[in-house]
C-alpha cells in the first residue's frame, strides 16, 4: 500500500537520512521522470528515488499520531484533538434501499486540524459530544476530498470522549481566510474580519463550575440548593464567566460578534470581571469607533435567524497611533 505523501515531505526525509541538498534530490527526481519517459508523476518518481536510496518513507505507526502526520490511505488511524465544530447527523437512503447515516466534526491538535466523518451508528456519538471536548479517535481510515484529508470512521471505529490520559495544548489553526462581513457563511471555521465597533452591549455574567469552567445552573435538590456541574457536583459558591456582544461594521455589512472571557478581556484591555457590579458605560464609549481585527468562526443564531461571529482572537488596531506615526513621518520628510 502506498500512502499519499507530499513530495516536499519525501524530499525532507531524504535530506534527513542521506544529507543530500534540495537541488541534488530534485535533480534525481527529474532524472527519474526522464528515464521513465514521463510515465510517472513527480510524487511517484520521488518515491522511487527514496526507495533506491534505501530511505524508508513510512514506518508503520503504533498508537496515536499527530494530525499533521495523518496521510491519505492510512488505516487504523488513532488521533486525538479538541472539538472545534460539530455538525448535525443526516440520514439518507443507500442505493440498495437501506437507511444510512452520516455526520461530521472538526478537531484540532497542536499540529493541525482535520475533519472527521462518521458513518452509520457511530454518527449518533455526535449527540454526546460538545464543542471544546477532547476526543480520541481509534480505527479510522483516511480519505481525500477536495484536496483535503479527512478521517472516516465506520461502525468499526471508536470515539472516546474526554479521555483522562490525554492532554492537548493550544490548537494550531491554519492561517485564517480574510473575508468581508457580507461574504461570511454559516460554518466558516477560521476567518478574519476587519471592521469598526459601532455598538457595545453590557457584558453578561453567568455561573460556571469552579473546577471545569463549564456553565452550571441553579438547582434545588435533596442535597440542598446550589449550582450543579454534572461532573463535579454541587457548589454553593459558583465561579463566574462572562460574554460580551458587540456590533462590527466593515462597510460591506454589520455583524454581531460574541466574545467570551479572555477575548472580551483582550478587547477592553482589562479584566471584564471588575465590571460585574459596576457601570460599563465608560468602556462602551471608549470602544465605539475602535478598529478591530477579529478571528473566529461563523454560526447561525437560530432564534434570531442571523449569522453571528464567535471570536477566538482579537487584535486591536490603534488608529490614533497609526495616524500619529504617519504625521511624524511627514514631519521627518
Ligand atoms: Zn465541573
Amino acid at each position: 500500500m502506498m500512502f499519499k505523501i507530499p513530495v516536499e515531505n519525501i524530499i525532507e526525509r531524504i535530506k534527513q537520512e542521506k544529507g543530500l541538498s534540495d537541488t541534488e534530490i530534485n535533480q534525481m527526481i527529474e532524472k527519474k521522470i526522464e528515464q521513465l519517459s514521463g510515465l510517472v508523476s513527480r510524487e511517484g518518481a520521488a518515491h522511487i528515488v527514496a526507495n533506491e536510496l534505501g530511505v524508508k518513507l513510512f514506518e508503520p505507526v503504533e498508537g496515536r499520531i499527530q494530525i499533521k502526520n495523518v496521510l491519505v490511505g492510512m488505516r487504523k488511524v488513532e488521533v486525538a484533538g479538541k472539538v472545534l465544530q460539530l455538525g448535525t447527523v443526516r440520514e439518507f437512503e443507500t442505493p440498495d434501499g437501506k437507511q444510512g447515516k452520516v455526520g461530521s466534526l472538526m478537531i484540532g491538535d497542536e499540529s493541525d486540524v482535520i475533519r472527521v466523518v462518521l458513518w452509520g451508528s457511530i454518527a449518533d456519538k455526535l449527540n454526546e459530544i460538545s464543542e471544546g471536548d477532547l476526543i480520541k479517535i481509534e480505527n479510522g481510515y483516511v480519505r481525500e476530498r477536495n484536496g483535503r484529508k479527512e478521517i472516516h470512521l465506520s461502525d468499526k471505529g471508536n470515539i472516546i470522549i474526554n479521555p483522562s490520559d490525554i492532554e492537548i495544548g493550544e490548537v494550531k489553526l491554519p492561517t485564517p481566510e480574510q473575508k468581508k462581513i457580507i461574504e461570511l457563511n454559516e460554518g466558516d471555521l477560521n476567518v478574519e474580519i476587519v471592521g469598526t465597533i459601532i455598538q457595545v452591549f453590557d457584558p453578561t455574567f453567568y455561573e460556571v463550575c469552579p473546577v471545569c469552567g463549564k456553565r452550571i445552573k441553579k438547582v434545588e435538590e435533596n442535597e440542598g440548593e446550589g449550582f450543579k456541574c454534572n461532573k463535579h457536583g454541587l457548589f454553593k459558591e459558583p465561579s463566574f464567566a462572562y460574554v460580551l456582544n458587540i456590533f462590527v461594521d466593515d462597510g460591506s455589512d454589520i455583524i454581531r460578534c460574541v466574545l467570551f472571557r479572555e477575548n472580551a478581556t483582550a478587547l477592553i484591555g482589562e479584566d471584564v470581571m471588575s465590571y460585574k457590579d459596576g457601570s460599563f458605560d465608560d468602556v462602551k464609549m471608549r470602544l465605539i469607533g475602535t478598529q478591530v481585527k477579529l478571528r473566529g468562526r461563523v454560526v447561525k443564531n437560530l432564534l434570531f435567524d442571523r449569522l453571528e461571529f464567535i471570536v477566538n482572537e482579537v487584535e486591536k488596531k490603534d488608529l490614533s497611533t497609526a495616524e500619529e506615526s504617519i504625521a511624524e513621518e511627514e514631519k521627518v520628510e
